[in-house]
């Protein structure tokens, strides 16, 4: 009878207060911040479902991990623990911290992406794709088709289209193509899983054309856990051993351990096997990170790591959190507000595109709805969608996303059903004037990872 009700497996030992702003004073925070919600100030914010990146509640078994850091300049016990965790959950035998997951992709990427080749992903997420692009790379993804249509149901949008990106190492040579990139799961396409056999066939052409492959494993336990769920074949076997095949097939990861490992801070670099990548890898750590033992962080965040990749693989915590965040889907579109469908990992995916279709591409939708929504209720989400992916690199012309989102992101074991539910209420407000909502040009433009540090403002009609 109690099936049907999302019970949290935790209970709450700590609060953090919040307070939702008068309207005026959201109002003029929203102008200071130059209609850019990374702009604001925390406290001016009720609701922050901007990242679910650091924005974790760690548990007290991992704050009681925080007060065992060992703190050694090189060999700390924690860093011990971590490889050994990794090695039980991943089954690599080489770990490499980095202060975060861009951390580690500015360590990767220049050993794995020679200039002027290709980095291949089904979608690279916007890190990845600028540390492609430092590193001289070109950065193209390879999608299905179902992803950029959000109404239409399939299992594992964040597959790789085989034939299109075989077709495409075929057409340019293998040997200008440097790496093939899985993002798990796939971020900018709607938090969307990758299926098993998808990562499967994605390794096999690796094989074949002899390209190295590596995980964007951010959310690499969603990802399992939607395979679980969804894949045949895998309703019977544990997250580990899902985990363990899926990374079986790869032959280093990156990740950042802000996300699925529920810490604060803190990234690394897996590798299977191959004792010569990791040696290149400890080398580069060295002056980028630190030394290859903490690589930018403190012993007791390594801890913290390696308790919470145990915890956030456990199926009680997954089933939960993903519920959670399908509960809130389904909310906004039983009140026909379109959002990417079905509902991913970490965030519901709001469809500006559909919703505002009287703003174009180049006003950007889904940062108009992002602001209106900040000044409904205080809650803060975030654009994924022309503003994030920016200008083409050599004709500097804006670039057209095939999405036009608004993300509302759910930080792990925040918050409550409540609080998602006062967000899709908020946001129903707003339907009844959805039209009124005008679209945003610059005021100043940066020219790398632009969506951080611009301002913008509306467009007087
Ligand atoms: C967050 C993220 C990164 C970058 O990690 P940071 O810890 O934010 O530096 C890379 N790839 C994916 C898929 C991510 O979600």
């Amino acid at each position: 009878m109690t099936d049907n009700l999302n019970i949290p497996p935790y209970k709450i030992k700590m609060v953090e207060p919040i307070n939702l702003i008068p309207k005026k004073e959201r109002q003029a925070a929203l102008k200071r911040a130059g209609y850019n919600l990374f702009a604001l100030r925390s406290e001016e914010v009720f609701i922050d479902l901007l990242t679910d990146s650091g924005t974790n509640a760690m548990s007290d078994n991992q704050w009681a991990g925080i007060m065992s850091g060992d703190e050694s300049y090189a060999g700390s016990r924690n860093f011990f623990h971590l490889k050994d965790t990794v090695q039980d959950i991943f089954n690599y035998s080489y770990m490499v911290p980095a202060h975060q997951g861009r951390g580690a992709e500015q360590v990767l990427f220049p050993l794995l992406v020679d200039k002027d080749n290709y980095a291949l992903s089904n979608m690279h997420f916007d890190t990845t794709k600028a540390h492609v692009e430092l590193a001289g790379g070109k950065a193209k993804n390879f999608i299905i088709e179902e992803a950029l249509n959000t109404d239409q149901y399939h299992p594992f949008k964040g597959n790789f289209d085989l034939n299109k990106m075989e077709k495409f190492i075929q057409t340019e040579g293998k040997n200008n193509i440097s790496v093939i990139i899985i993002t798990i799961t796939c971020n900018s396409a709607g938090g969307q899983p990758v299926s098993m056999d998808n990562i499967r066939k994605v390794s096999s052409i690796a094989k074949k054309y002899d390209i190295p492959i590596i995980m964007d494993a951010a959310r690499f336990a969603e990802n399992a856990f939607f395979i679980k769920s969804r894949e045949q074949g895998y309703e019977d076997k544990s997250i580990k051993d899902i985990i363990r095949e899926m990374f079986s097939y790869t032959d280093a990861f990156t990740m950042s351990a802000k996300k699925d490992a529920i810490v604060n801070i803190g990234g690394m670099i897996g590798i299977k096997d191959d004792e010569n990548l990791y040696n290149q890898i400890r080398s580069k750590t060295i002056p980028m990170e630190g030394f290859p033992t903490y690589g930018g962080l403190a012993g007791r965040d390594l801890e913290a790591i390696s308790r919470g990749l145990q915890e956030g693989i456990q199926y009680p915590y997954l089933k939960h959190r993903i519920n959670q965040i399908s509960l809130l889907g389904k909310k906004l579109l039983d009140n026909q507000i379109p959002v990417q469908y079905p509902v991913g990992g970490h965030a519901v995916f709001v469809d500006a595109k559909k919703l505002l279709p009287h703003i174009p591409f180049n006003q950007f939708p889904a940062q108009a709805l992002a602001n209106e929504l900040y000044l409904e209720g205080g809650i803060r989400g975030v654009e994924i969608g022309s503003l994030l992916l920016g200008r083409d690199p050599e004709s500097k012309k804006q670039l057209k996303s095939p999405f036009e989102f608004l993300r509302l992101t759910i930080p792990r074991r925040v918050y409550t059903d409540a609080h998602l539910n006062f967000t899709a209420e908020s946001l129903i407000n707003i339907k009844s004037r959805i039209g009124q909502i005008k679209g945003l040009k610059f005021s100043y433009e940066p020219e790398i990872l632009r969506h951080f540090t611009a301002r913008l403002k509306p467009i007087s009609s």
